[in-house]
This record gives C-alpha cells, sequence and structure tokens, in this order.
C-alpha cells in the first residue's frame, strides 16, 4: 500500500515547522491490542499552547494515546496530524514523558545520560553531542531544580526526583508538544508545585501540553481544557463543561460518587477488563 507519508519530503516538514502552529489534529483514529479496543474513533483538535488534562480511569486508553501521538503504536485507523503534517515528520517537536511504571529505574545511567537522550533527535546523524547539547542538557536540569543530580544514578533518586530528571529531558528536546503520563502519581507535594510552575511557563512559551491525571482538582484548576476518555471521547472542552455528573458517571461508573456537589473518585478498584489485561492489583 502507498504510505502518504512518502509525500512529504524532510526539506518541506522543515518549512512546515516554522511557517504552521504547533495545532494537534486527531481523526477518528483506532487502537487496538489483538481483540481488545482500547481507542475507539477518538477525534479532537488541540491548538498550539493550549494546555489539556487527559482524564479518565485505569485501562480508559490515557498512554494508548500518548503512544499513539508519538507513532510507538500503529493505528488501526484514522489520522494524526502535528503542524498539519502526519505523524513521523514530527519526532523532534514532540517530547513524552512516559508513566513512571513504564521506565526501567535500575537502568544504570546517570541523570545527565538521561536528560542528553532529550537532544538526540536534534542532532544531526552521525554526529555526537556539541557543548551547546551540554549547556541544554545543565539548563533543563536546572529548570527542574535538580542541576546537582547531573552525576546521580536515576536508581538512587526519589520518586519526585525520577519524575523531575524525565521531565528535563523532555525540556532539553526543545518540544513544540508535551506529553505527559500521570507525572502527578506518587510525587511529593514539591514535586507537584514545579511541575505546575513548569506547565506555566510552558504556556507562556507557547508549548501546546496535554497531561494524564486521576485528580479532578488539579485538572480543574489548572487546565484550560479536559478531554475525558475512556475508550471512546467522552467530552471535550472547559472543565467546568465537561466535569458533569452524566459525562462523569459516563467515564467512571461506580468508581466516582458525588457529595455536596463534589465528586470524589475511589482509585483503588480499577475496572475488571484492566485488571485482567495488566494483572492489576
Ligand atoms: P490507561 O493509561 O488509561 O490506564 P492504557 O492505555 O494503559 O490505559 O490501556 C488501555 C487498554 O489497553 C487496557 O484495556 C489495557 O489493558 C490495554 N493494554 C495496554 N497496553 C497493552 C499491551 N501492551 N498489550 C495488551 N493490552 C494492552
Ligand atoms: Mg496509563
Amino acid at each position: 500500500m502507498k504510505n502518504s507519508n512518502f509525500l512529504f519530503k524532510k526539506n518541506n516538514f522543515k518549512k512546515a515547522r516554522l511557517n504552521t502552529e504547533a495545532r494537534l489534529e486527531v481523526e477518528n483514529i483506532n487502537v487496538s491490542y489483538g481483540k481488545n479496543i482500547a481507542l475507539d474513533n477518538i477525534s479532537f483538535v488541540v491548538e498550539e499552547g493550549e494546555n489539556i488534562a487527559l482524564i479518565g480511569p485505569n485501562g480508559a486508553g490515557k498512554s494508548t494515546l500518548f503512544k499513539a501521538l508519538v507513532g510507538l503504536i500503529p493505528l488501526d485507523s484514522g489520522k494524526i496530524l502535528i503542524h498539519g503534517f502526519p505523524a513521523g515528520y514530527h519526532i523532534d517537536c514532540v517530547a513524552y514523558v512516559p508513566q513512571k511504571e513504564e521506565i526501567d529505574w535500575m537502568f544504570p545511567i546517570t541523570v545527565f545520560e538521561v536528560v542528553l537522550m532529550g537532544r538526540y533527535s536534534n542532532l544531526k546523524t552521525f554526529s555526537k553531542p556539541q557543548k551547546k547539547d551540554s549547556e541544554i542538557v545543565f539548563s533543563s536540569l536546572e529548570k527542574m531544580g535538580i542541576k546537582e543530580l547531573a552525576h546521580e544514578k536515576i536508581s538512587e533518586l526519589s520518586g519526585g526526583q525520577q519524575q523531575k530528571v524525565f521531565i528535563a529531558r523532555a525540556i532539553a528536546q526543545r518540544p513544540h508538544i508535551l506529553l505527559m503520563d500521570e507525572p502527578f502519581t506518587g510525587v511529593d507535594l514539591s514535586t507537584k508545585e514545579t511541575i505546575l510552575s513548569f506547565l506555566n511557563d510552558s504556556k507562556k512559551n507557547k508549548i501546546t501540553v496535554i497531561v494524564a491525571i486521576h485528580d479532578l482538582n488539579i485538572a480543574a484548576k489548572n487546565f484550560e481544557k479536559v478531554i475525558l476518555l475512556n475508550k471512546k471521547l467522552i467530552s471535550f472542552g472547559k472543565p467546568a463543561e465537561v466535569f458533569i455528573k452524566s459525562n462523569l458517571n459516563k467515564a467512571f461508573g461506580d468508581q466516582i460518587m458525588f457529595l455536596n456537589g463534589m465528586a470524589f473518585l475511589d482509585e483503588c478498584c480499577p475496572p475488571d477488563d484492566y485488571k485482567k489485561n495488566v494483572g492489576g492489583l
């Protein structure tokens, strides 16, 4: 089958990066693992510089959506356009901070080496990192307040420090679009504050950010828009429009309870199919 990406030569893409906005268009995408449908006909458009919270129960397809956006998982059907160009021509402008569970924290690598990886997609083919790359690594570490950890092994860090290292790696990539998978899970309050202040700076720098979050309060207070997902797109819009009882019931079922107009999420009971698929709790 003819690959439509073939039509876009690298030079055209570079031009596109300069001349078009970092708009993310997701059109009717479907993704499955064997017979298990993870994303069912998802469509949405995120404009340059918007910050979006991605909300849904365990197994809703949040991580799958991120992996599809960075090309780690093939689409069954549908289309993803970034800068108006098909996924694949934007590798260096989309940064992805994976969920902590997906990283091998025992791998013998230093903080500096992890963050330097963020520079690889910016390097010319076969060229070695330059002094400038090293400077970018240190300034990214500084932004996360962990410059002094540069030569530590990642296995020796706390959960919050590890999260900051991977955010620094994403910063070093100088992305136009940043995807973060549950960065607030299992981190201390000061790390949460560092991440929130970084999100604020990203807004000023027109970086488009999508963050998977469990905490509805953080999403409502700090994000312009919310994607509510449970395999299907349940709702997409401003938090006040999305976080209504009928939508939350549709997404979370029995996991959500309402009391005096407040929503409470019971996070200790993932849905049955999640337990079955990943061996769950
Ligand atoms: P979330 O990040 O919202 O918890 P995921 O994207 O991890 O959801 O998972 C969506 C669905 O896809 C779940 O049913 C999960 O069991 C399944 N799934 C995720 N990763 C895999 C995989 N590598 N192989 C098979 N099924 C998977
Ligand atoms: Mg996930």
